[in-house]
Parts: C-alpha cells; sequence; structure tokens
C-alpha cells in the first residue's frame, strides 16, 4: 500500500509529504490584525436597506514560503481579500452550526470544571498533610 498526503486544506492528493506541506503552507489565511478593522470596515460595501455587506474586504496572511537561502520561513505579510457574500445559509446549515458550536462550549465547560476539580482535590490534600511535611525544620521565630 502506497502512502497517500492529503492537504488539510485544499483536500488535494500527494505522494509526498513534502509536497503536500509546500501546498499546506501555501494557502492563505485570516491574518490577526484587528489594527486594520477601522480601514476594512471602511472599505465594505453596502447596499440600502439589505442586511449583508454585498462585499468586505478581509485581512490575510500572504501564505509562508520556505527560503531555502535563509533555512526558514519567508515573513508573512498582510494582504487583503475581497469577500462578496453570496448569501445567507439556510436554516439546516445555520443549525448545524449552531449545534456543533453548542456541543464545543459544553465540552469545554465540562474539560474547564473537571479540571478546577483536579485542582481542589490537590489543594484539599495538601491543606490535610501535616505541617512537618510542608516546611522541613526551616521556621522562623519572630
Ligand atoms: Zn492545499
Amino acid at each position: 500500500m502506497r502512502l497517500k498526503y492529503v492537504c488539510e486544506k485544499c483536500g488535494l492528493v500527494f505522494d509526498s509529504g513534502e509536497d503536500c506541506t509546500k501546498c499546506e503552507d501555501g494557502h492563505v489565511n485570516f491574518a490577526e490584525t484587528d489594527s486594520y478593522e477601522p480601514e476594512v470596515k471602511a472599505r465594505s460595501e453596502w447596499n440600502p436597506g439589505v442586511k449583508f455587506p454585498e462585499r468586505i474586504i478581509v485581512p490575510m496572511s500572504n501564505g509562508r514560503k520556505w527560503n531555502n537561502e535563509k533555512g526558514r520561513y519567508d515573513e508573512e505579510e498582510c494582504v487583503f481579500g475581497i469577500y462578496e457574500i453570496v448569501n445567507e445559509l439556510n436554516v439546516v446549515d445555520a443549525d448545524a452550526i449552531r449545534k456543533e458550536h453548542d456541543a464545543r462550549v459544553k465540552k469545554e465547560q465540562e474539560d474547564m470544571e473537571r479540571w478546577r476539580q483536579m485542582l481542589n482535590e490537590k489543594a484539599g490534600k495538601l491543606e490535610q498533610e501535616p505541617q512537618s511535611a510542608l516546611c522541613d525544620g526551616g521556621e522562623m521565630h519572630g
């Protein structure tokens, strides 16, 4: 059986992991560019009375490229993509997103609660241990 590699982002299939990594790294992502918000907002286009913007500008990374000479990835530079709104999702698709979201939030809360309980149990054990076990003879006298 021959091993195949699938790009996580676009689903292209490759024979070599290296080629697959190149494809994945070449894709553009939404960038962490909150600082551009006012400029980007000012370029959104709205039609009178329509609740969705006609098009929005989104800050993006430009995809990192491996630089062989420098032996590292080139710095990412912010680029801007134009996104056009086609339509809102239908009720079924929107519900699926909400259900996934609710399940994720619930799981995160449960994990957090489990973590908190574990910390409390640990703290409880420390309190129960005799003083002498906590400080080994280094008592201070005022
Ligand atoms: Zn790809």
